[in-house]
């Protein structure tokens, strides 16, 4: 079993200078995109520097304890007290979904997510558990010392809307992406083939602390531990291969762009099942179901 797909460092869309001497910086990687590691997870901030209040978006919202962070970076690029629009949550995993009350309060703004997502999102359900079977690398590491969820930002929470644009992020389109999560979703801009993945794929390996500590570039399905179904997750993959986009933006690893990126995204897409899918543990075979009310359905334990 190949188990990676490693990139050169030449596939990277962030600057490797910044990185190497302020590993807390935001990457910016194209005009009105930019990025932010935080611990082990990125969020996305999209707006022009400057653009001043409610004129960008957040998408994701860290791990527990990241508001600051996350306000400080939002504050350097787009200007003292600018507030974002919205949030837009690719899904609700608690280390996107961490630091989300805080901040929404904070600058009391909606949040948008899919239909299946917004269960684990209003305290209506919890995912289903995690297989420490296929390694949990970091999140394994941390996971205990988080909330399982579910969260509660129900107040706050709007639908995607059904044309699958994306309020508050002109010419982006939002693709329902599931298998890591039911209600995972994509953005996807044309003009400038730029694609915002959450965790349907991953350019660092999660299940290892230390690829996951390095970031060394590398084509990912998603995180193994927290994948659910992984035929859904496949077929994900595939569909995102085929929009040929031009610059990557995933959860957990470094942007990435251009032919080689490509490349190796259609093989994972083409290889999912042998690369990215465990061999066993508890979901390998059979998925979890959900419907708009959450989990339905987890298979048992092996
Ligand atoms: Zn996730
Ligand atoms: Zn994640």
């Amino acid at each position: 079993m190949r188990e990676q797909i490693p990139l050169t460092e030449a596939s990277r869309a962030d600057d490797a200078e910044i990185d190497r001497n302020n590993d807390d910086s935001t990457h910016e990687i194209a005009d009105d995109l930019a990025y932010k590691r935080l611990a082990i997870v990125n969020v996305v901030l999209l707006g022009h520097p400057g653009a001043g209040d409610r004129e960008w978006v957040l998408i994701d919202a860290g791990l527990p304890g990241f508001a600051g962070a996350i306000k400080s970076a939002a504050t350097e690029r787009f200007g003292k007290n600018s507030r974002p629009a919205a949030i837009l949550m690719t899904h609700g995993h608690f280390d996107h979904a961490g630091s989300l009350e805080n901040l929404a309060d904070d600058w009391d703004v909606p949040i948008y997510a899919h239909l299946l997502e917004q269960p684990y999102l209003d305290g209506r359900s919890a995912y289903p558990p995690p297989d420490p079977s296929v390694g949990g690398g970091l999140m394994a590491m941390t996971s205990p010392l988080f909330p399982a969820g579910p969260f509660d930002v129900g107040r706050r929470l709007r639908l995607l809307p059904e044309d699958h644009s994306v309020p508050h992020m002109n010419g982006w389109r939002w693709i329902h992406t599931p298998g890591h999560t039911p209600g995972h979703v994509s953005f996807w801009r044309e003009d400038d083939r730029s694609l915002i993945v959450g965790d349907a794929f991953v350019t660092t390996r999660q299940e290892s602390v230390y690829a996951a500590i390095l970031q060394k570039p590398e084509m990912h399905g998603p995180p193994m531990y927290y994948t659910p179904d992984w035929d859904s997750a496949r077929e994900s993959v595939r569909a995102l291969a085929t929009l040929e986009p031009e610059l990557v933006v995933s959860g957990h690893g470094r942007a990435l762009k251009g032919p080689e990126m490509r490349r190796a995204l259609h093989t994972l897409a083409r290889d999912f099942d042998e690369v990215a899918r465990p061999k066993h543990g508890r979901y390998s075979s059979e998925p979890a179901h959900a419907d708009a009310g959450g989990t339905t359905y987890v298979p048992p334990k092996k």
